[in-house]
């Protein structure tokens, strides 16, 4: 008979039949012993922490308390309808009340019998109760009673309990489940890493983690399998990063030459700083190492992320080849297409423009001149994607604020040349440092850590209402110097839900404040036309207008280092990397800026912090930090489409040590054994192989 293994198929384990197999696939996508292991207990009731019903309070997150249940009645109607059971110890007693499940409550509870009781002790109506408490028969002096003192809850659903699949059912489940294949599971890791790092073998963590000895060794056992979790993900990462440089093959730019210089020479309108030559540096020595390059340059807003662009671009250029740059939104592109010919000036190379919004005449000119290669660099949006567009000679892509485009898109570009051209992925949006690695672990990444001298740090404020008249009087004292104004609105249509100043009740505000013909005001919002907005776009940045008022389209990327003034209204509605980006519409020329944050007067604990952080700091990093620790993984950019954040134990906010540890780990396997030849290292390669066949990875422990 083959022994039973990881991937035997559920149905085979003691106590599973095929109706029970059926709902553990539908419920909770358990096809395999293996995926049953991995069903981890969500937390553990620790059979040594007991209270009496008199020491329970209010404030206890949660108490575990032994009695017995002495009467069970419904009560209300319809939908006030509840279940309330008289729970009591030998000090007291409270109630317990349910809301669901009442018909099948009834059926399993018993009256009279004893129970160990799980939940947050709470006071309504002067009376001690438990809403919705845990509730498990208790047998004293019983064998599991006395054995287990930390015993593991797990996820169960309603449909799982008609199948007799509740925390209890699928413990008893993994208890059937260890004694078949305990002895089959075998360690991934080689020996020295478990030594180094100080970590519990996989069959005794696996194990461990459902039946505990005690807290320290569930401790152990968690660590060893988070270990796992990143190991695995950072090993394919990497290596993905070592393949893809030898599989690919890349433009080789041989010669800095004419272009470059002189563009470097003659038209640069000042001093790069040392971050940004660095980055260049980075990016040169890449390109000209003959393989593909796949680099991320990550800098905060205003650190002059273009001007490394449009050198990058002109690289491929002196090297017979065309580049392009892509840009998320319309404004955004054109706001390149403008600063990039304005620092080429003449004679340099031709650059156009190619967005949604262009002719069909002009589109079919620049198809063309794609085609026969007559024109070297091209920015625009999404529509330099699109089939038509064919490049002679396709030598670098950059993507400006790359968390707008999916994988997909990268790729697509990717493929429009029979030698790939050198990707260069830019973000304005810091990742943290955790989420850098494990989402772009296959990139390089390069860091513009500096911002150009005489900026000044941008002085934040946060008022409320009551002080709208300080944020008018900032506003006028600064027109009156010469400077510029944004004025930022979450939203451009009423809701009537939400208690928003809405940007047309503003505007209109604003407009007796600042009336005409002294003031000017310049409108912008999603909602208008392409053509309208760039022209109003263009008055404020000739300095026609003096305030511009918009909604968050002026989010990424719009260049007016005249404006000095941020007024961002109903801050509290924005997320903090959100605020730091249009801050960064500021400060970016010599005068002081300033940011002023407006604000009702409730404001949630969040939303609090959000605010208070943006007043205490500029630097991007740390406010991603913050935002990473407020928000969690998942909801910042770009990680919804990677798939990669499919964690069961590891949290991305809280191990970063870990994670750190783990990828350090993979970077020295892989750099003493790049093709993981060693004996020591099979079980890696093969997971690595048959990995790529699509087989997960239970399959091979
Ligand atoms: P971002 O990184 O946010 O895209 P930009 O590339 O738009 O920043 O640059 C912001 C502003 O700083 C622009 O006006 C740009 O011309 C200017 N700038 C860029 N690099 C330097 C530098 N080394 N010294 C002075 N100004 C610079
Ligand atoms: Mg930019």
């Amino acid at each position: 008979m083959i022994p039973f293994s990881t991937i035997t198929p559920i149905e085979y384990l003691k106590g599973v039949g095929p109706s029970r197999a059926e709902v553990l696939k539908s419920e909770l996508s358990i096809y395999t012993f293996g995926d049953l292991l991995r069903h981890y207990p969500f937390r553990h009731i620790d059979r040594t922490q007991l209270h009496k019903i008199t020491q329970l309070k209010p404030e206890m997150a949660a108490a575990q308390v032994i009695g017995r249940l002495v009467q069970l009645e419904e009560r209300g109607e319809r939908r006030g309808k509840r279940l309330v059971g008289q729970f009591m110890d030998d000090t007291g007693t409270m109630e317990l009340v349910w809301f669901q499940h009442i018909g099948w409550l009834r059926k399993t509870l018993t009256v009279g019998a004893p129970y160990i009781i799980y939940g947050k002790p709470t006071i309504f109506n002067n009376q001690l109760s438990m809403t919705h408490p845990e509730m498990e028969s208790y047998l004293p002096g019983s064998k599991n009673a006395g054995n287990m003192s930390l015993q593991p809850v797990y996820n169960s659903t309603e449909k799982l309990k008609k199948f007799s699949l509740d925390s209890k059912g699928i413990q008893k489940l993994q208890v059937a489940l260890l004694e078949a294949i305990a002895a089959q599971l075998r360690e991934t890791l080689p020996e020295y890493l478990l030594r180094r790092h100080g970590l519990m073998p996989l069959p005794q963590a696996l194990e461990a983690i459902h039946f505990p000895a005690n807290q320290q060794v569930l401790r152990h056992a968690i660590h060893r399998l988070k270990f796992d979790e990143l190991f695995f993900i950072q090993l394919k990462l990497l290596k993905n990063k070592l393949l893809n440089t030898q599989r690919f093959k890349g433009h080789q730019f041989d010669s800095v030459g004419e272009k470059f210089n002189q563009f470097y020479h003659e038209r640069l309108p000042f001093d790069l700083t040392n971050a940004q030559k660095r980055v260049i540096r980075e990016i040169r020595r890449d390109t000209a190492s003959g393989a593909q390059m796949n680099r991320l340059v990550q800098g905060d807003v205003g650190s002059g992320k273009t001007v490394v662009a449009l050198m990058s671009m002109l690289l491929a250029t002196d090297n017979g080849l065309q580049a392009c740059l892509m840009a998320p939104t319309e404004i955004l592109a054109q706001q390149h297409y403008h600063s990039i010919k304005k620092l080429l000036g003449e004679g340099i190379a031709s650059v156009q423009l190619l967005t949604g919004s262009t002719a069909r005449k002009d589109r079919r000119i620049i198809h063309t001149q794609l085609e026969d290669g007559s024109l070297s660099l091209l920015v625009g949006t999404h529509a330099l994607i699109e089939d038509a567009v064919k490049f002679k000679n396709l030598g670098l892509v950059v993507i400006d604020e790359q968390h707008r485009f999916g994988v997909e898109q990268r790729a697509k570009l990717w493929r429009k040349n029979d030698i790939p051209p050198h990707m260069l992925v830019m973000t304005a949006t810091p990742i943290p440092r955790t989420l850098a690695m494990t989402l772009y672990g296959d990139l390089d990444s390069s860091v513009i850590d500096e911002l150009p001298a005489g900026r000044k740090p941008i002085k934040t404020t946060h008022l409320y209402e009551h002080s709208r008249l300080r944020m008018f009087g900032l506003m006028k004292d600064e027109i009156t110097k010469g400077s510029q104004v944004y004025i930022v609105y979450p939203l451009i249509k009423e809701s009537e839900k939400m208690d928003l100043l809405y940007l047309e009740a503003g505007l209109e505000t604003l407009q007796q404040e600042f009336p005409l013909p002294r003031y000017r005001i310049s409108v912008v919002h999603g909602k208008m036309p392409v053509k309208d907005k760039e022209f109003e776009m263009q008055r404020f940045i000739r300095g026609e207008t003096q305030i511009m008022v918009a909604t968050t389209v002026i989010e990424v990327g719009v260049d007016v280092p005249n404006a000095s003034v941020m007024v961002i209204e109903n801050a509290e509605r924005f997320g903090l990397s959100q605020l730091h980006q249009l801050r960064g519409r500021v400060g970016r020329g010599a005068a002081q800026s300033y940011c002023v944050l407006m604000s009702g007067n409730k404001l949630t604990k969040e939303s609090k912090l959000r605010l208070e952080t943006m007043v205490r700091t500029n630097d991007g990093f740390e406010i991603a930090e913050v935002d990473l620790q407020l928000r969690g993984p998942g909801d910042l950019a770009g990680t919804q489409q990677s798939g990669v954040l499919d964690l069961k134990l590891a949290d991305l906010t809280t191990d970063q040590a870990l994670l750190t540890e783990v990828r350090s780990s993979v970077i020295e396997v892989f750099r003493n054994d790049p093709q993981l030849d060693n004996s020591e290292h099979i079980l890696l390669r093969d997971y690595l192989f048959r990995r790529e066949a699509g087989i997960q990875w239970e399959k091979i422990s």
